[in-house]
């Protein structure tokens, strides 16, 4: 088996949901006690949020680059960035490392694909939603994702910054983005991207009125078949 290196932190939240969901999977591959071999470097996610307010992403590109270095020089034989978000400076981070990156937009549109869905709603932080990296990558191996109008995206990203990644999960806010799914539903979309890894904590991709797309879940099993090397490539992979 080899060795995924995690780089998480961004929350926290939701890397305790990958960790869960690497060992799980190993588990269920393995049987009895086996779990997944894992390297995880952790950050401080409020010097992430400060650097993504003030649009420093090459400062934090440097920063988890270092990470996956650490990560790449401790015995990891991928890097995975544990946040759509900070897929913004995924390249970047690649480029300073000669393990693969496992891109997350990859993998998710690789899934959908699979599922035949080919127009999904993406539910993200205004930075996915907004700055046409997740958009454009997607686009690239013909998924064509739309986003929430721009009143919805504000609730979804702020659900995602001051509820979720606190660690607070509410009834109500379930029920908006219940909403912005049905509203993105009657505006032809075919599918969800669950496209923030902490919105599995409120939202089951089962119970949607369109098929979701857990990226949390997709990501961390794309880790698991590289590291029992059960890859499924995608078609269009960049
Ligand atoms: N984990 C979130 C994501 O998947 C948001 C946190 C962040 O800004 O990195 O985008």
């Amino acid at each position: 088996m080899r060795t995924i290196g995690l780089i998480g932190g961004m929350s926290f939240e939701s890397s305790a949901v990958y960790y869960r969901l690497v060992n799980e999977s190993a588990r269920r591959r393995l049987g009895g006690l086996s779990s997944a071999d894992v390297l995880m470097h952790s950050v401080n996610f409020a010097e992430i949020v400060a650097l993504q307010k003030a649009g420093r992403w090459n400062q934090a590109a440097a920063r988890l680059a270092d990470i996956a270095i650490k990560l790449q020089v401790g015995g990891a034989e991928c890097v995975l960035i544990c946040t759509n978000t900070m897929h913004l400076i995924a390249d970047e981070v690649a480029s300073r490392v000669s393990i693969p990156l496992i891109h997350i937009v990859d993998e998710t549109a690789a899934e959908l694909k699979r599922a035949g869905c080919r127009r999904p709603l993406l539910l993200a932080t205004r930075y996915t939603m907004e700055h046409g990296f997740y958009i454009e990558r997607m686009a690239r191996q013909g998924v064509s994702a739309m986003v929430p109008d721009a009143e919805d995206r504000t609730v979804v990203h702020d659900v995602i910054f001051n509820e979720l990644c606190a660690g607070t999960v509410l009834d109500s806010s379930r029920e908006k983005l219940m909403a912005i799914i049905e509203r993105g539903k009657a505006a032809g979309a075919d599918s969800v991207i669950l496209g923030c890894t902490e919105i599995c904590l409120i939202l089951d991709p089962q119970a949607l009125p369109l098929p979701g797309f857990d990226s949390t879940a997709i990501h961390a099993e794309a880790a698991v078949d590289f590291a029992f090397g059960t890859t499924q490539q995608s078609e269009c992979a960049a």
